[in-house]
This record gives structure tokens, sequence and C-alpha cells, in this order.
């Protein structure tokens, strides 16, 4: 249920809400945008609209249908911006992250990190801790991988977008990552979906090769139960019949995501197709669909990766796509 104060409802008026809303066993949640003040009222205890909407102050109250409340549309009509150092995701800048699937070495990070930099990209991604599906291969630096990163951002300042693979590392990744990613196989943890909430750090949320859209913005949900507000939606192919490429980029999310939810959509060509040569082609359907930001994996030396090198763009084939980001972000009104 979401309780919308008038426009010149006083800041103790709200407080009464924000009270009885916990009086009643729900937890307030507040949403302040520019035109409304809407307040969240979420939970499991039994409540009557009638209670809240002879409160002073109060303009309607209204039951959320959906399953998902605070990632709703309903709950913020607004656009969320999530700010991570200086850079807004989710406004009229879309936003580039870019660099290697895994930490190698600091040569190969640094070398990355320049070149994404050069290219225009404003966060650095790179995983330290990877999901494999071999226990065989590479599983990552571990700290000193997200010592590498922490490197690489005091050098160029690029913010770190790095991901976190259970929750007894959440602390560790914490410390060191500028946004906590949540891989695609992770998008059901629910344990650490709470863990990352509670970091207060802004979270990349990958959708699952499996979820659908309400499942990913269930586990969204989860998120922001736990009061942070910094959740980002990234849409990264989902397995279906064709074999051809790695994922099959479910274009239409963006704008289904954009209709349901109001947080920033972000699209991964390079998960969702697998083919370097095809990161290109997927990211202008991406941003031309509404996309707030890409994250895309560039690697120096593709050929040599320890991981995902198939897919990697080197740092011309990632500049010469920059260009093209921009063109296109132009087009409909929007910037890199
Ligand atoms: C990644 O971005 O490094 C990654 C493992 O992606 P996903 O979780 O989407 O497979
Ligand atoms: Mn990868």
């Amino acid at each position: 249920m979401i309780i919308i104060m008038k426009n010149d409802a006083t800041p103790d008026q709200r407080q009464v809400v924000l009270k009885r809303i916990e009086e009643v066993g729900r937890k307030p949640h507040l949403s302040e945008g520019e035109r409304k003040t809407i307040i969240g009222a979420v939970g499991n205890g039994s409540v009557s609209p009638l209670d809240f909407q002879i409160l002073p102050g109060v303009e309607n109250v209204v039951p959320i249908m959906k399953p998902f409340k605070l990632a709703s549309r309903e709950f913020r009509p607004e656009n969320s911006v999530v700010t991570v150092r200086d850079i807004a995701i989710g406004g009229e800048r879309v936003v580039v992250m870019a660099g290697p699937c895994a930490v190698e070495s600091e040569e190969q990070t640094m070398s990355a990190a320049r070149a994404v930099r050069k290219a225009g990209a404003r966060i650095l991604r790179g995983g330290a801790f990877k999901p494999r599906t071999s226990p065989y291969s590479f599983q990552g630096m571990r700290e000193d991988g997200l010592k590498i990163l922490a490197k690489a951002r005091e050098e160029t300042g690029l913010a770190i977008v790095t991901e976190v693979i259970a929750p007894e590392y959440v602390d560790l990744v914490a410390e060191y990552a500028d946004i906590l990613q949540v891989g695609a196989r992770n998008v059901q943890n629910f344990p650490l979906l709470e863990a990352v909430g509670n970091a207060g750090k802004p979270v990349l949320l990958k959708r699952g090769m499996m979820s659908t859209v309400e499942e990913l913005l269930m586990s969204a949900e989860y998120i922001l139960a736990t009061g942070n507000k910094d959740v980002l939606l990234c849409e990264r192919g989902i397995r279906s019949f064709e074999k051809y490429t790695r994922n099959t980029l479910d274009i239409s999310a963006i704008p289904v995501i954009k209709e349901l939810s109001h947080l920033p959509v972000i699209v991964d060509p390079s998960h969702a197709t697998g083919k370097r040569n095809l990161v290109a082609p997927a990211t202008r359907g991406a941003v031309a669909a509404g996309a707030d930001g890409l994250i895309i994996e560039v690697h120096p030396d593709p050929d040599t990766a320890l991981c995902d090198g198939i897919q990697s763009l080197d740092p011309k084939e990632f500049s010469e796509l920059m260009e093209t980001v921009a063109n296109i972000s132009a087009a409909l009104g929007r910037s890199l």
C-alpha cells in the first residue's frame, strides 16, 4: 500500500503517517519525488486504507496490486537516479561500464582501465571473484584482484563495479567496490540480496538466465526492502532454444522494466551475445531501446584472456563502439 502525501503536507504530518505504519506492523519507506512524496507501507501487517486516508496531510491511499512494491512505478513515478561517486545513473547521460571479465593481473587491468577511460567509459568492471561453471576454471584473484581494482580507480578516477558471489564476501568486496554486482547465477540467492542491501552500496543486479522480468523485480525488492534505494537492473540475455548466441538478448525487457519500475536499466551485450562481432549491434539496439547504461567486456588482448575472451572487445573496437553509442544517445536527446 502507498500513501500519497498532499503537496502542502507538513513534516509533522508525515511523521504521524510513518509512525502509524510502524504501529500496524509494516515498514515505512519514503520516496521523495520532485512533485510528490509517497510513503510505502510494506510488509504483511494487516491494514485498512481508511486508517490512513483520514490522517491530516494524506492525499490518497492506493494499494499496489503487483507483487513488487518498492520497485514499482506506483511507489515512485519518477525515474530513480543512482549516484555513484559523481556519476548519475538513470538520468540524461548513458553511463558505460567497461573492462575485463576478470582481473588477471595489475598490468592487464591497468591497461584495460586506461583504454576504457580514454574511450569515455566512466566505470571500470572486472571480476575478482568469478562464478565459473567448472571448478577447474580460473576463479579470480579474490582480494588481490580487489586491490588492483582500487589501484586502477586511484589512477584513472573510474568508479569500480565488481561481483560478490556469497554473503560472506560482501564486507570485503564492499571495502573496495563502488557498486556491488550480483551475478545472473545469484539473482535468487536471497541471503546474498539482503547482505548486499545492508552493505549500503549501490547494487548492479543481473537478470538470471531463467528469470522473468517479474522475478528480477522481486529480487530487486529484496534489496530495496533493506532500505537500500540504489539498485540498477541489468538485462544480460536469457536462455532460449537458440544456440548460435550464448544467450538471447531480451531487448523488450528494457521498455517493459521501464514501464513497471523506476529503477535504471543497464544492458550487458557481452554476456547476452557471447560473440565479439555481435556486441556492437546488441549495444546499438540496447541504447536505442532506452537503456540507461551498458556494461561491456573489454580486454587489452582478448585472445589471451583467462575468461570470456571470445566476447571481449579490444580497445580499438571499444572506442569505435563508443562513438556509435554517443551518436545514438544524441539522436535520443541523451549524451554519453
Ligand atoms: C560477469 O559480468 O562477469 C558475469 C559473470 O556475468 P553474468 O552474471 O551476467 O553471467
Ligand atoms: Mn564475463
